[in-house]
């Protein structure tokens, strides 16, 4: 296992759950190998809905963030910020009028922040969405604008979020989330294997955790949203783009590397 004790990598992400979907084993395994992780999500998804009950006088976002501490928790976050835009919605939808919605933020102010936040924590690594926005969502999009903006104002690694289409269709076909997300953004998802840089796989152990994370989020998806059964194929890799020099996420090995030199 690498030693990465002394690095802060900052992750960012558009709405609670995206964490553990995207980038679950990720984080888990930069604090496995002593990293301080801190996660940035720029709304409480609030136009998610819920699909359990909610307690008296409990708001969505309210649920959404408890459910978001609770899988920052499994996954060894040290700090948790939230930016406060609002969920945008898809587009089309009344959420992106709202004053509010991350997706019509200005996204150099929000940029801004999270520069200072990086510089404040000393982390030299920001993690945000590809500017595909992994699968079209206004709000992802919004992360990438924003997460692009802030390393370049710090000059820190940039690792883009996405999914690789390719090894989804072979090994998943219509068994990860981002399926469905995809058809109801109405958008094709990720990117083909050649884009991609890094892919973070992690122990059984690792991935147990990440299934944990994923269904903390009980409000968006139950277990059987996420079957034990194929769940490696779907979740076991996290695939990233990079700019600048290979950082402190390629320590912990490419499996898309040894993938393509099979
Ligand atoms: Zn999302």
């Amino acid at each position: 296992m690498p030693d990465l004790s002394g690095h802060t990598v900052l992750v960012l992400h558009a709405h609670p759950d995206d964490e553990a979907i995207f980038s679950g084993l990720t984080l888990r395994r930069l604090a496995d190998a002593g990293a301080r992780t801190v996660l940035v999500l720029g709304t409480a998804g609030e136009l998610g809905g819920s699909r359990v009950p909610l307690r008296p006088g409990e708001t969505v976002p309210e649920r959404r963030v408890a459910e978001l501490e609770a899988a920052a928790g499994l996954l060894g976050v040290a700090r948790l910020v939230l930016l406060g835009g609002r969920d945008s919605g898809l587009p089309g939808g009344p959420g992106t009028a709202h004053p509010r919605a991350l997706a019509a933020a200005d996204p150099l102010a929000l940029a801004r922040r999270v520069a200072d936040l990086a510089e404040a924590e000393g982390a030299a690594t920001l993690v945000h969405d590809d500017d595909g926005g992994i699968y079209g969502h206004p709000d992802h999009r919004a992360v990438h604008r924003v997460g692009a903006l802030a390393a370049a104002l710090t000059g820190a690694t940039a690792y883009r979020t996405t999914v690789d289409r390719e090894h989804l269709h072979t090994a998943a076909r219509d068994g990860h989330l981002v399926h469905g997300a995809a058809r109801s953004a109405r958008t094709p998802f990720g990117r083909v294997t050649a884009e991609i840089a890094l892919a973070v796989t992690g122990t059984p152990g690792q991935l147990a955790v990440k299934r944990a994370a994923i269904t903390a989020h009980a409000s968006q998806l139950g277990p059987e949203d996420v079957p034990e059964d194929g769940f490696a194929a779907a979740y076991g890799y996290e695939w990233y783009r990079r700019s600048g020099a290979p950082g402190v996420l390629d320590a912990l090995g490419n499996a898309h590397l040894l993938a393509g030199a099979r």
